[in-house]
């Protein structure tokens, strides 16, 4: 994916020409609204009976839903509840257990043999053209994830102004879509101007341009008021620049993303600096010496050999140490079948990996890349699929620094949940085909 020390990846850039050929063909999107209307499954309302437990008016204006008796997933044991009632008033959870039979203005659903789920997160989405963007093709690719079970996702790069009117409308029930986070883009000099001047002032609060001597806390602080969640460190970074940079973000409160690589600054160093979430475990392979891994014609098996003698120790023991997440993108590297096995033997070493995809939807697909994200970490990462299903709930939780408030399913905790016919613990690819999506509290489909 990134064949050159200064080649975009499929980031920003490739975007721009890709969401336009996408938007050039017709979409055959079917709008929410009259999805729900054609929905083949439509879940059983039971209206409760007016009880003696009257709730006080304040709560009555807050809609009560309760999920009746399903297998509720126990994120962090990996294991379903057999049984359990899930209660939720307004956009929160209020209750994993057993609730009482009758409740005034409940919405009741009774999910025997069903499975819950918390809402999915990709953590590696870009969802607009990097310019000028088309905000059409936006809430499509948003709905879409929507749809499909995905509750939130962090865009890792892309127009800041579009992500923020879509994190607002999405926020404020205008729009469907997945809880919107993003990031403000920064690289060094050598990315924008490749040494031969070419672009001087790209800049917007969203897409800066960072190097020693300028104003940090000025740049952060403009990163912030624009509604990002963190910064991504994308590229031509070294090793002692790096850690300002980390160091100022952290001053604004703002969450530390980048790229495993940084040109010049290592993945080692990446790490060292502070950086809290790495994309891309295939950019593990620029710790290598070997010089004949990217001519055109060196074989497959040559690449795999060198990729399993790599020294990967002080690379997972360092993310450990930091409590660093690595965003391991495997569809986006499905090609080098080397990926593969390297990501199977840093997760292996105990490294916390998040599942995001960095993929453009095609929305034709008949559900979303990051089931695909979730497969490959079982079938060829040694994943259980309770692991699968933590990377892309509660680890994708704590990317977007949100682990109180989502990411498993109990009290108190953000009302996104997905409700599943099959048990994904025995096939992950029982997330192809979602039930129910309900997505602060409201049953979307
Ligand atoms: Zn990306």
């Amino acid at each position: 994916m990134m064949t050159s020390a200064v080649g975009g990846c499929h980031c920003a850039s490739f975007l721009t020409t890709h969401l336009y050929s996408i938007n050039m063909k017709r979409n055959i999107f079917i709008t929410m609204i009259s999805l729900v209307a054609s929905l083949p499954f439509t879940p059983a309302f039971v209206n409760a009976a007016p009880g003696k437990n009257t709730p006080k008016r304040s709560t009555l204006t807050e809609s009560l839903l309760i999920l009746r008796n399903a297998w509720v997933l126990d994120v962090n044991k990996g294991k379903f509840l057999v049984g359990k009632d899930v209660v939720v008033r307004g956009d929160k959870i209020i209750k994993v257990g057993k609730a009482p039979r009758k409740l005034d203005r409940a919405k009741v659903l009774d999910l025997t043999g069903s499975y819950i789920i918390p809402g999915l997160i990709d953590a590696h989405v870009h969802v607009t053209a990097h310019r000028s963007n088309n905000m059409e093709n936006t809430y499509k690719h948003l709905e879409y994830f929507l749809r499909h079970g995905i509750t939130a996702v962090r865009d890792a790069g892309g127009d800041g102004a579009s992500l923020l009117k879509a994190q607002t409308e999405i926020r404020e029930g205008r729009k469907l879509g997945p809880d919107v986070y993003f990031s403000s883009f920064m690289a060094g000099d050598l990315y924008y101007n490749r040494g031969q001047g070419l672009r001087k002032e790209p800049y917007s609060p969203w897409e800066q341009r960072l190097v020693p001597g300028d104003d940090l806390d000025k740049a952060i602080a403009s990163a912030k008021a624009c509604g990002a969640t963190g910064v991504k460190l994308y590229h031509s970074f070294d090793k002692d620049f790096l850690p300002d940079v980390v160091k100022a973000a952290k001053r604004h409160d703002l969450k530390v993303w980048g790229h495993t690589m940084m040109y010049p600054a290592k993945p080692v160093e990446v790490i060292k600096a502070g950086v809290q979430v790495l994309s891309h475990v295939s950019m593990l392979e620029t710790m290598k010496t070997d010089t004949l891994f990217y001519r055109r014609t060196t074989p497959a098996a040559y690449k795999d050999s060198v990729i399993a003698k790599l020294d990967i120790t002080e690379f997972c023991r360092e993310m450990k140490a930091h409590h660093a997440i690595l965003d391991a993108t495997l569809c986006v590297s499905e090609k080098d079948k080397w990926v593969f096995p390297l990501a199977k033997r840093v997760h292996q070493q105990g490294v916390k990996i998040v599942a995001g995809t960095d993929q453009i939807v095609d929305l034709k697909r008949p559900y979303p890349r990051l089931v695909d994200e979730l497969d490959y970490y079982i079938k060829e990462a040694g994943f259980t699929p309770a692991e699968a299903i933590r990377s892309a709930t509660i680890v994708g939780a704590e990317v977007l620094g949100e682990e109180k408030n989502r990411g498993t399913i109990k009290a108190g905790k953000k009302a996104d949940l997905l409700v599943l016919k099959n048990n994904p613990l025995l096939n992950i690819r029982a997330l192809e085909k979602i039930e129910i999506v309900i997505k602060s509290g409201k049953i979307v489909k």
